[in-house]
This record gives C-alpha cells, sequence and structure tokens, in this order.
C-alpha cells in the first residue's frame, strides 16, 4: 500500500497546480458529482451504519447524510462569493494601489477521520477541501469499517486519484501518511492523538486544523425550565448512544432541582428510547462502537460507585449486543476516573451546586470544552456564564444543534481543538488567506525612499 500511496501523493502534487486554476463552476461540479455518488449509494450507507453502529435510518438520514447534503449544497450556492477576492481598503504606504486577498487553495490536503459519526465527519471536511480548490488522500477509521469502505468506494466513483483518494486502513496506516509533507492535515478523533498529530505536522511545518474531544458540561440554574431541559439534554446526551463528541458529558446542577431534574431526565429517556412495555429500544438506540469501548465505559461506571457514587438510574450493560444502558450517576468523589476523560457513552454524571460561582469555577479547572451547554431563564446569568468560561461553541437552553448551522465556526479551542469547519468557516479552513497589493502606476514610494535629509515633512 505505501508504494500505492507514494505515487497518489506524487500524481497530487502536480495535479493541484491544475487544480488551483479551477473556477467556481467547475468545483460545483465536482460537489454536484460528489453528491449524485452519494445518493446512489444512499442504500449501502444507511446498511453500513447499521451495521458500524446499530443507528437506525432516521438517526443516519439527520445526524450523517442529509447533514452532508445541506452542507454541499450550502457550498454550491455561496462558493462563488466565497472565492471572490476580498476588496480592502489603503495605507499611507500604498495609497495608490488596490488591496486585495485572494484565496488560493492549500494543495494536498490530508483528512483523518474518527468512528462515531464515520460518514459525515469524513465528507465534511471533503466538501470544504474541494470547495476550495484541493486534492485530498482521506483516512476514515478502521473501528467502523462498513462505513469506510463505502465511502472509498464513493470517492472511486467520482474522483480521479490524482484528485481525491481514499486509503483504508488504522494508526499504522496513519502515522505514514503523517510522515509525508501534506499542504495541510485536517484531523478529527481524541485529544491524545490530536496531540501525536500536530508533532507529526510540525516536522513538515505543515498547517493542520484539529476537531477532537473533552467533557463538554451542561450547566442548570434554578431558574431554568427543567422540562425543556430534561428532554433536550436526553435526547443529545443518548444519540448514538453518547457516542458524540458534542454530547452534553456531565450536568452541573443547582442543588434545589437534582432530584426533580432526575425524574424528567428518566421519563423523558423512557418516551424516547423505551418501548411501552418497558424494554430499551435497540431500533432507536445505538450499540457501543466495540468491546474496548464497552469495556472502557463499564470500567467508569465500577470506578465511581466503588469510590462511592450512587446509580439512580440504569448502570446496566449487556455484552451480547454491546449496549449499555442509559445511566445516571450522583453523589460522584472528586478521585472518580468519570470526571478526569470523555465519557463517549450514555452515562450522564451529575454534579450540584449552591452557587453559580462554583459551578464556573469548576468548569475553569477543567480543559476548554468542545460545547458548554446553559439552562438557564436569567438573561443576567447566561451572560455572566459565557464571559467567565470558555468553550468551542455554546448552545442556551438547547444542546448539539448549533453544529447544524453552515453559517456558524464549528471547532474547539485548546484541548478541544484548532481551527473551525461547516461552511465559508470550511472553505477558509482548506484556503490560504494571500495578501496581493496591485501598484499603480501613479505610486508615490518615492516619497519613502533614501536620502532621508529633508523627508521629516512626509511624517
Ligand atoms: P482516535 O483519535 O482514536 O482516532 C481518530 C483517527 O485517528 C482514526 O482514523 C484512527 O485510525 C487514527 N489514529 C488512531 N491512533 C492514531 C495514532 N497513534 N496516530 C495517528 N493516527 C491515529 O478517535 P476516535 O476514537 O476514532 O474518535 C473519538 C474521539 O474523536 C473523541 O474524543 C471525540 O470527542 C472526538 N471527536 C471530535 C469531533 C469534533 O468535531 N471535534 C467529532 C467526532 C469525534
Amino acid at each position: 500500500m505505501i508504494q500505492t500511496i507514494n505515487s497518489v501523493f506524487k500524481a497530487q502534487q502536480a495535479h493541484k497546480y491544475t487544480l488551483r486554476n479551477s473556477n467556481a463552476t467547475q468545483r460545483i461540479n465536482k460537489l454536484s458529482a460528489l453528491k449524485s455518488s452519494i445518493q446512489a449509494h444512499e442504500k449501502e450507507i444507511y446498511a453500513a451504519l447499521q451495521s458500524d453502529l446499530r443507528k437506525s435510518e432516521f438517526e443516519s438520514a439527520i445526524t450523517e447524510i442529509i447533514f452532508i447534503y445541506a452542507e454541499i449544497d450550502f457550498a454550491i450556492k455561496n462558493l462563488s462569493d466565497w472565492m471572490r477576492p476580498v476588496k480592502v481598503g489603503k495605507t499611507i504606504t500604498a495609497l495608490t494601489a488596490k488591496n486585495r486577498i485572494y484565496y488560493e487553495p492549500k494543495g494536498v490536503c490530508l483528512i483523518i477521520s474518527p468512528w462515531n459519526y464515520p460518514f459525515q465527519l469524513l465528507m465534511a471536511p471533503l466538501i470544504s477541501a474541494i470547495a476550495a480548490g484541493n486534492c485530498a488522500i482521506l483516512k476514515p477509521s478502521e473501528l467502523s469499517s462498513e462505513t469506510s469502505s463505502i465511502i472509498c468506494r464513493i470517492i472511486e466513483k467520482c474522483f480521479e486519484e490524482s484528485e481525491v483518494s481514499c486509503f483504508e486502513g488504522d494508526a499504522e496506516l496513519s502515522t505514514y501518511l503523517l510522515s509525508l509533507p501534506f499542504d495541510h492535515i485536517f484531523f478529527t478523533g481524541s485529544t491524545a492523538v490530536g496531540k501525536i498529530v500536530m508533532e507529526a505536522a510540525a516536522k513538515n511545518l505543515t498547517s493542520l486544523t484539529l476537531e477532537l474531544g473533552g467533557k463538554s458540561p451542561t450547566l442548570i440554574d434554578e431558574t431554568a425550565n427543567l422540562d425543556t431541559a430534561a428532554s433536550k439534554i436526553a435526547w443529545g446526551k443518548l444519540t448514538n448512544a453518547g457516542q458524540t463528541c458534542i454530547a452534553p458529558d456531565y450536568i452541573l446542577i443547582h442543588e434545589s432541582l437534582e432530584q426533580a431534574f432526575i425524574e424528567k431526565y428518566k421519563s423523558a429517556v423512557h418516551q424516547m428510547f423505551y418501548t411501552k412495555s418497558g424494554e430499551l429500544n435497540l431500533d432507536s438506540y445505538a450499540k457501543i462502537i466495540n468491546k474496548k469501548h464497552f469495556n472502557r465505559i463499564e470500567a467508569l461506571i465500577s470506578d465511581a460507585v466503588d469510590k462511592g457514587a450512587k446509580i439512580p438510574f440504569g448502570g446496566n450493560g449487556d455484552d451480547a449486543t454491546q449496549t449499555i444502558t442509559p445511566t445516571i450517576l450522583t453523589a460522584l468523589p472528586e478521585n472518580a476516573n468519570i470526571m478526569k476523560e470523555e465519557i463517549f457513552g450514555p452515562v450522564l454524571p451529575i454534579i450540584t451546586f449552591k452557587k453559580i460561582e462554583e459551578a464556573i469555577s469548576l468548569i475553569n479547572k477543567m480543559d476548554k470544552p468542545l460545547a458548554l451547554y446553559i439552562f438557564s431563564q436569567d438573561k443576567k446569568r447566561i451572560q455572566q456564564v459565557i464571559k467567565n468560561t470558555s468553550a468551542g461553541g455554546t448552545c442556551v437552553n438547547d444542546v448539539l444543534i448549533h453544529i447544524s448551522n453552515p453559517k456558524l465556526p464549528f471547532g474547539g479551542v485548546n484541548r478541544s481543538g484548532l481551527g473551525s469547519c461547516h461552511g465559508q468557516y470550511g472553505f477558509k479552513t482548506f484556503s490560504h488567506e494571500r495578501a496581493i497589493v496591485f501598484q499603480s502606476k501613479l505610486e508615490m514610494s518615492n516619497l519613502i525612499y533614501p536620502p532621508y535629509e529633508k523627508k521629516g515633512w512626509v511624517l
């Protein structure tokens, strides 16, 4: 495979010079071809997501496939505007010149993606890369192998390998790809691997975007509408069985509301994810991706319980179906491992506070999260939380939905990520903003050239 990668990389390095001259219509045609190829393979994508993660067709449609159609349509509609050079104002040193910003393609880009939304997390950056006029090599996750294989087939059908090429494989393959002098690397995955990717990029001084993970806190103050909070959090936490980078990771709630919230959360979860006879409805509830992650989540629950935490809801795992029931943990000891790492599963720890400042201080003791959610009806309180914390993105009185608006940048901050994606932000991520000054015949540079005697008046 290494020989094939080397020859594809070389071919893309040559082809990037042709692509850089592509106009909006040519790029739009490529995006349309990609959309048609996805449409032609829709059934297989649904089957692959069912097989990899037990995702229902509806969940796959809204979180993976329709999401990507929307991203393609948005890029097609706006690409001509995005590509247009931007006029900027003049300065005293270039008073007679025209000043412009050109968006030039980065060149040959590497896109590495994870398994949790295996289709959209590979396709969304690819759409931006194509829109910006780049070549790309794709490395989807080996853990969602069925989806990775269909992605590679979709790509083969609509691109020459000298333009976009897809390789299936694991960390070893990633490591080799990362050693090549790409023009940009776009990595989505864990914070731990993000550090490895950044080190590898540093060796070639390759620019990079890191879309990472972390613990996204969800704050509920005493003014919050608990019914709304409980149902939105139940949906946001348990979509894809908690294996969502921006899932509410843990709850920080005013102590007076803890019991009421637990009851409302249980009831919302039952309505959404259980049958009328009280069975967990596996048709609407994803499985844990593999045995290793299943064991990891079970170990987080046992560790918390061993250290004194309580389980007022759930706590059961079924090995055969790789399913962990929706679970709540309360009375968490400070040293519980579950508060030290991203949970990435259907377990919701609840921590109480008396004053909002305690909650803010706890959030600020942890790494800056990818998302922070606030449930409150108090406008001043909401501003207080926003201004005194940092996060990649935030929803007030909702969860997850900020990811679905391509007019908003999506990304993390420090240990939850670097750079952003979606819509024009994705286009800019895969472009170099090149400063261009067109000097006019009337230029006045003589004013600042030496000799400097008698030029004091210019200042
Ligand atoms: P991961 O970091 O283990 O793997 C991601 C990709 O990196 C895979 O393609 C994998 O093959 C590759 N990889 C693994 N080890 C590597 C190594 N040592 N060197 C080079 N490449 C390596 O992540 P995952 O388990 O697939 O995904 C879950 C993580 O991704 C969570 O932390 C989640 O929060 C994060 N995530 C972030 C976003 C986002 O948009 N910010 C979206 C989804 C998932």
